[in-house]
């Protein structure tokens, strides 16, 4: 069996330690030479003589990582980043017309994968310090859909346009006005067009530094699509969204397809991704070590299969057990324990007024959140929490809180120290479901966004009260983070029979995690109206019903699905009132 070894020379602390791993290493100690210190001090692994027993992994597991590859790929990689680094075994397909989705976990070539395509990055196809010409990709994929596109690419009838990831960093990179810059990239000369269906005319005149997160999203599509290119990228289009905005942002993606146009997208807000691509792709691999890419199948199939947790061609399971979602049934009124209650509450923050109707939580429950950008979900929070005073009305404010913040603070403390709480009391219900070991010795301000998203939960489980909440929980994390996150407050409310108050973005996530639904209604950054909480149905028909989409059960995996507008489905739904299928 093939195995890859990766080393992280800069994770290993001086040369007696690495001469102190290579004296462990059993095929070493039979005398070949497996593991090796090179004259530069680093450490090298020989991947052919390496029997996989693990002991080296065990004594550096921050530097070392031994994976054995699946059958399928006992082949050259089409790109290895060094010896002893990530190997990329295979490219998705852009096809002309279609929205490509790629679904996968982060860490295993995404964008490896994306800059190849883009002619940035030439593949090497294992040969270190190398450039594969375009003849040589073109053989190597002769017979399938990519070679087509290369030969494309070689005749330069390729250009591709990028939306990066991590929109937070162009504030850095960039300054001046919105306008001037969008005006820059501007080639097909549709900036008050394209402005307007992205919803941002009225933050042009503003500074690039002083704009919101979701306003800095939908500036980066803008900009991406102002380009003239035929191939077009959007690598995670809706973080920071709102469903809302992420419904318009998809719409506006979905449409840019044609037969002079091709389009792909990562993204892991499921239903999202379920609405926005035609076709999809998963990527699967062990983190920062390998990725190769699935089949392209319809994205329903691709879903299903992800949720499965094994793609059958490629006889490889991923995940120890499938994801089932739940056919809801209807909520019944029981007689349960009040644990807080409000009534007419109100808050005036700047020209921004809150008002919260009479509501209540009741003990043991998880209530979803759901609402647009700027219309107070965090502020009613911060009344709960005690963090603001409110201006009128009623609040029992005997309750414990513990409270996780939408943005995060990291600091040079080590994650050890700070979840020593959760560490101590929950290893098992929330530091290994959450995968936190690995990152015990790392400061805060050395986490990934995800990391540290999932030390935050961690951190605002870990705390003994009686109402958890979360301030968007799924923010920076991939699709299968979201999944396990999710499963994590669901249980962890089960078991210590406590209540949790979840804002968020994600359908999919809040679908699955709650009992009940609260609303937020009215004007974005004017008045905030908090409606609920709900039965699920009763609170998501509301809040569909003004996003004018329908949702059904998909047969197989009962995740929830947005109907085509306009469909038969999505006529019948509305024609019932029925716009959540519960
Ligand atoms: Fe040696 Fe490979 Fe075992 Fe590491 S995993 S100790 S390199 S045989």
């Amino acid at each position: 069996m093939k195995r890859i070894a990766v080393v992280d020379n800069e994770k290993l602390k001086d040369k007696q330690q690495k001469l102190h791993i290579q004296g462990l290493c059993p095929v070493n100690r039979s005398g070949t030479e497996c593991i090796k210190v090179e004259k530069d001090g680093k450490i090298t692994i020989d991947e052919s003589t390496c029997i996989g027993c693990g002991i080296c992994v065990k004594a550096a597991p921050d530097a070392i990582k031994i994976v054995n590859l699946p059958k399928i790929l006992d082949r050259k990689p089409i790109h290895r980043f060094g010896e002893n680094q990530f190997a990329l075994f295979s490219l998705p397909t852009p096809l002309f017309d279609k929205v490509i989705g790629i679904l996968g976990v982060n860490g295993i070539g995404k964008s490896t994968a994306i800059s190849i395509l883009a002619g940035i990055l030439k593949p090497n196809f294992d040969e270190l310090g190398k450039e594969a010409s375009y003849e040589q990709i073109i053989d190597f994929f002769k017979g399938t859909e990519v070679q087509l596109f290369f030969e494309k690419v070689k005749e330069g009838d390729i250009k591709i346009s990028y939306k990066p990831q991590n929109v937070e960093l162009i504030p850095k990179a960039q300054k001046g006005k919105v306008r001037e810059l969008l005006k820059k990239v501007d080639e097909k000369k549709k900036l008050n067009e394209i402005a307007k269906e992205l919803e941002i005319e009225n933050i042009l005149d503003n500074d690039i530094k002083k704009i919101s997160g979701g306003e800095l999203q939908r500036v980066a599509i803008a900009a991406a699509v102002l380009k003239k290119a035929n191939l077009y990228v959007f690598d995670e289009p809706t973080s920071y969204l709102d469903i809302k905005q992420r419904i318009n942002v998809s719409k506006f993606i979905r449409n840019l397809a044609d037969e002079k146009d091709a389009v792909m997208v990562v993204e892991h807000d499921l239903i999202i991704f379920d609405y926005i691509s035609d076709l999809a792709h998963i990527m699967y691999g062990s983190e920062d070590v390998y990725g190769s890419v699935s089949g392209l199948k319809p994205t329903k199939n691709s879903i299903n299969v992800y949720l499965s947790g094994y793609l059958k061609e490629e006889n490889i399971r991923f995940r120890d057990k499938k994801v089932q979602f739940e056919q809801r049934k209807p909520f019944v009124k029981k007689q349960q324990e009040e644990l807080v209650s409000w009534e007419d509450i109100g808050k005036k923050l700047g020209k921004f007024v809150l008002k919260a109707e009479s509501g209540s939580i009741n003990k043991g429950e998880v209530i979803g959140v759901l609402g647009e950008n700027g219309i107070g979900k965090t502020t009613f929070v911060k009344i709960l929490a005690g963090e603001i005073k409110k201006d009128a009305g009623k609040l029992n404010e005997n309750v414990k809180v513990s409270y996780k913040p939408q943005y995060l603070e990291a600091n040079d403390e080590l994650v050890m120290n700070v979840l020593k709480d959760p560490i101590n009391k929950y290893a098992n219900q929330i530091i290994n479901p959450l995968n936190i070991k690995p990152l015990f010795l790392k400061k805060l301000n050395e986490l990934s966004g995800g990391e540290l998203q999932k030390v935050a939960v961690a951190l605002c489980l870990g705390k003994d009260v009686d109402l958890y909440l979360l301030d968007e929980p799924s923010a920076y994390l991939d699709v299968e983070q979201r999944l396990i996150v999710s499963k994590v407050i669901r249980d962890f409310m089960e078991l210590k029979g406590r209540s949790a108050l979840v804002v968020d973005h994600d359908l999919l996530f809040l679908d699955y995690l709650s009992d009940k639904l609260m609303v937020f209604d009215g004007i974005p950054a004017k008045e905030g109206i908090v409606k609920g909480p709900f039965g699920m149905e009763e609170g998501m028909n509301m809040f569909l019903k003004k996003l004018n989409i329908t949702l059904r059960r998909d047969k197989e995996s009962l995740m929830p699905r947005v109907n085509k507008l306009g469909s038969k489905l999505d006529r019948e739904q509305k024609e019932k009132g029925k716009y959540y299928y519960g």
